[in-house]
């Protein structure tokens, strides 16, 4: 899906930074080995994540959906030295493609894999998190949204993705549609909770920003 025309993409991603080799080559293995790669992040999107991890210059991240680990090496290219990037998935044959990449980048020892379903991990994490990157299953980002929140402090920023799910949260819906009719409800949400500060950025297919009160 492309909300702007594709020359005026072309030319933003072409005066963005360049796309790491090792991410260029984590979307190769991707895309020849993994089921529906279209779920990986991109080469723009990637720099805008890991542009934002550095201003932001967390010691704690967590992300929820790690997939083949694109936006976790994005994001951790932004962590403090003695930082920890926690990233969850629940489909564990994911897990030893993400830890060659991870260990290939250098910050390795500073990413912990969870394996299984982000609503039964969060629970029990003990850290608090300055950063926080939600992209895992749509239906549940109100969840995922309540269970973070209270592993955060006034000044952590949470990151919702794909919430223009393509644009359908502007076309009639479909009542069968439970991502759509979910998100919809998520961004309202987002935007009404007096807890958070809330902006959405039309990157891709949609980035929310959320600062924590
Ligand atoms: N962040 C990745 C893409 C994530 S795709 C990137 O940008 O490259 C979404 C991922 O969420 C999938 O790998 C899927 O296995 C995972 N997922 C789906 N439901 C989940 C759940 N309940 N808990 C944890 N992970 C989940
Ligand atoms: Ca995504």
């Amino acid at each position: 899906m492309h909300f702007l025309s594709p020359s005026i993409e072309d030319y933003i991603r072409d005066h963005s930074e360049e796309e790491p080799q090792l991410l260029r080559e984590l979307t190769r293995e991707t895309h020849l080995k993994v089921i529906q790669p279209r779920m990986i992040t991109g080469h723009y999107q990637g720099r805008v994540l890991s542009m934002l991890a550095k201003i932001i210059n967390p010691k704690y991240i967590l992300e929820i959906g790690t997939y083949t680990g694109y936006s976790a090496l994005c994001l951790a290219e932004g962590l403090q030295p003695a930082g920890e990037l926690h990233t969850i998935d629940i489909n564990e044959e994911l897990n030893d493609m993400q830890r060659r990449y991870f260990d290939s980048s250098g910050l390795g020892k500073q990413i912990i894999q969870h394996t299984g379903n982000a609503l039964d991990i969060i629970p029990h994490l003990e850290t608090v998190f300055d950063l926080v990157f939600i992209d895992a299953e749509k239906t549940d980002y109100p969840n995922y949204y309540e269970a973070v929140l209270k592993k955060t402090r006034p000044g952590s920023v949470i990151l919702s993705d794909n919430v223009l799910w393509s644009g359908k949260v502007v076309e009639p819906l479909n009542s069968k549609d439970r991502a759509t009719k979910t998100l919809l409800e998520y961004n309202k949400n987002l935007q009404e909770d007096p807890r958070v500060e809330t902006v959405l950025l039309p990157i891709r297919d949609g980035l929310t920003l959320s600062r924590v009160r």
